[in-house]
């Protein structure tokens, strides 16, 4: 059977590298990085999200700074906030919860955001510096880097391999076909993208080394897809019911993964492979602004 990917012990490592880090930089310039979380209006889970980052961001010796704001909230003062943080020197990275209220033009408050604090990598100018490649990366969007992430500590060749991504959206398919399709380490793969207007699904899967799967579908990938040996990454998160002892949501991912493991070489789990190295990630973005601006 397959070797099991852990994301939740990947990131337990990622995070004790950057816990380090933070450490040294207080040391060396009196003090850690910045983050603030924007969040407008009430949401449930947008208050649950903010929560576990800016739990993480703490736990990691971060300058954190939640900023909430009443759900009417005009305009014109959530872009003169974002300007606010802009424009404040310990702020390395700002981040502004999704979903926002219909009467704002998301996009617009969006690109408000200086690109150089911008540490989700959502930023056309983040978008066009992921395309450039090389060192003009500087915030890999966070999935997608924990994607990476989960591929190379767990020893997967990628030169040279077959990689196909299924999905093909703005925050998972797009940027981490283009990542693996970069030069340099973790990377130098030969990439196909396929999606809902893929003629033969099953015989593009057969072919790849690494299987990164977004699709949002439960069980879309048949066992029978998986090359024997193939590094199978499975980026869904479905609820399929709910327990009925814990009243938690049932989580599946797009991969058939008890009939898959059998096949697969190595394999994510769903929850606990790619869930848990975004925030991780968003972590190590903002670790990274934090230097960039000290020195
Ligand atoms: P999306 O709905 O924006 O995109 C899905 C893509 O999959 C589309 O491009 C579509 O063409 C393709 N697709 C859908 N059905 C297909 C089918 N039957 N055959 C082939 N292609 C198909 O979704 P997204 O935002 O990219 O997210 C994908 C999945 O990953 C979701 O389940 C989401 O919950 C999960 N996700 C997890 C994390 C995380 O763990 N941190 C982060 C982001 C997304």
């Amino acid at each position: 059977t397959a070797e099991l990917i852990s994301g939740t012990q990947i990131r337990k490592e990622i995070l004790a590298e950057l816990a380090e880090e933070v450490r040294k930089m207080k040391a060396k310039h009196g003090r850690g990085p910045g983050l603030v979380t924007i969040l407008v209006g009430e949401n449930p889970a947008s208050i649950s999200y903010v929560t576990l980052k800016i739990k993480t961001a703490e736990e990691l010796g971060f300058h954190e700074v939640q900023d909430s704001q009443p759900v009417d909230i005009s305009e014109a003062d959530l872009l003169a906030l974002i300007d606010k943080y802009n424009n404040d020197p310990t702020i390395d990275g700002i981040l502004v919860q999704l979903p926002i209220p219909k009467h704002i033009d998301e996009k617009k408050v969006l690109n408000a955001i200086d690109p150089d604090k911008d540490v989700d990598g959502f930023h056309p100018v983040n978008v066009g510096r992921l395309m450039i490649g090389g060192s003009e990366v500087k915030y890999p969007p966070c999935t997608p880097a924990g994607i990476q992430e989960l591929i190379v500590r767990s020893g997967t060749e990628t030169s040279g391999a077959e990689v196909v991504v299924v999905g093909r959206s703005n925050i998972v398919g797009k940027p981490i076909a283009m990542m693996m399709a970069q030069k340099g380490p973790g990377a130098n793969s030969t990439v196909t993208i396929v999606h809902t207007r893929t003629k033969d699904l099953a015989a593009h899967c057969k072919r790849a080394d690494i299987l990164i799967v977004a699709a949002g579908v439960p069980d879309l990938v048949k066992p029978e897809w998986i090359k024997p040996g193939a590094t199978v990454i499975d980026v869904g998160v479905n609820r399929v019911g709910v327990n009925e002892t814990t009243g938690k949501a049932i989580l599946k991912g797009d991969v058939d993964f008890e009939e898959a493991k059998k096949i697969a070489g190595k394999i994510t789990p769903v929850p606990g492979g790619v869930g848990p190295m975004t925030i991780a990630m968003l972590m190590k973005n903002t670790v990274k602004s934090a230097w960039l601006r000290l020195e």
